[in-house]
């Protein structure tokens, strides 16, 4: 048996988020790309390459995993290139995405070679959190004013619209969408290629993804753009646990289970939006799970379970994969959760165990 804590991924879950993606790409012409700063986790890019396009990115860092470990089409957006990193992007890049014109402009010459575009901002979004508002008062994300972008036209060949955040609304969608149609239509016109960002949670249950291809390929063929879209949670959801194990169990006026990680440093948005690990939650016997770091407020969330629990006993945290690995860090200097796959036949397989080492070069 691994031993704990371990991210484990579900290859057949994987699987058929994969599926939908393949038949959303199939019914509506649109390209998806794996928004690699959700998940990075490239060991399982061979899983997921066949049934998708490539990868977008938010750093040259994740440019460059995206070029070496994804392959296919390699997009680069960055919120501000410097510099110093510009040539080496445009160089592992199809296609570059500034975030201003400003950008666009002070970097004209170095993307020559390849496709540009810039981030459109239109100013909605679906975000319930200001923290994730790419639409919030005073956003930095992306141009909104249209005599700004056609004065730029000539330059780009498309346009980044990121503007949904989990939505699982397709009249939402549909409606917004219509309303992008409405107000930049003089630019899209002119345009190759439309990417709608990440944001929609179309691999949820119940999505009508036949309704979603129909209103992409409308907008696609309104405007004669190749549509992308950018899937980062959508691609993973419910794909991964994290697996943990007790390690002390103790009462204050709740009974509480220590177990042999912590949210601040394995599920860090847990904290960040203040939201509750998904525990199991069948039986008798509630228990708060909390995490081994110093932080107070370091707990996983309220759980329940058929049968007291045991130092030793395992628990599985579900949906850890998105905005979940990619986070991790050495805080406390907490063991770092090895990853592991479990196959489609059944066998799991262990591909990362990090060690003191690890830790020790992670700063120095
Ligand atoms: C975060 C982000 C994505 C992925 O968003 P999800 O909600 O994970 O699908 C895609 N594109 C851009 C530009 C992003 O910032």
């Amino acid at each position: 048996m691994i031993p704990t804590p371990f991210y484990l991924i579900d290859e057949a879950r994987l699987l058929e988020n994969m599926r939908k993606i393949a038949a959303l790409r199939e019914a509506s012409g649109a390209k998806a790309l794996l928004a690699l700063k959700c998940f990075a986790t490239w060991s399982a890019f061979d899983i997921m390459r066949p049934y998708m396009d490539g990868t977008t990115s938010s750093s040259l860092y994740e440019l460059r995993l995206g070029r070496e470990k994804f392959g296919k089409e390699t997009h680069a957006y960055s919120v501000a290139w410097s510099d110093r990193e510009i040539d080496e992007a445009c160089g592992y890049a199809d296609k570059i995405i500034f975030n201003t014109t400003g950008q666009l402009k002070r970097f004209e010459a170095q993307s020559a070679g390849i496709k540009r575009g810039v981030r459109l901002n239109p100013r909605f979004s679906t975000s319930g959190f200001d923290l994730a508002d790419p639409a919030r008062p005073f956003s930095r994300l992306g141009e909104w004013d249209i005599a700004k972008l056609l004065d730029v036209a000539s330059l780009i060949s498309g346009v980044m619209i990121h503007y949904n955040c989990e939505n699982r609304d397709f009249a939402l969608f549909d409606a917004q969408l219509g309303r992008i149609e409405r107000d930049f239509a003089p630019l899209l016109e002119r345009l190759d290629w439309v990417s709608l960002g990440g944001g929609i949670h179309f691999t949820g249950e119940n999505y009508p993804i036949e309704e979603l291809a129909a209103r992409l390929k409308a907008f696609s063929d309104r405007f004669g753009v190749q549509v992308y879209l950018e899937p980062g949670e959508a691609s993973i959801t419910q794909s991964t646990t994290l697996e943990v194990s007790v390690l002390d169990l103790l009462e204050n006026d709740k009974q509480i289970a220590i177990v042999d990680s912590s949210i601040e440093a394995h599920m860090l948005d847990l904290l960040i939006y203040r939201e509750s690990a998904k525990l199991p939650q069948d039986g008798d016997f509630p228990y708060q799970i909390a995490g081994k770091s110093c932080l107070a407020g370091d707990i996983f969330g309220e759980a329940r379970f058929a049968a007291p629990l045991q130092v030793g006993d395992r628990i599985s945290v579900r949906d850890a994969a998105g905005y979940t690995m990619v986070k991790k860090n050495w805080f406390n200097g907490v063991a770092m959760p090895s990853i592991a796959i479990r196959r489609a036949d059944g066998t799991v397989e262990l591909i990362r165990e990090f060690t003191y080492e690890d830790y020790l070069s992670s700063l120095s």
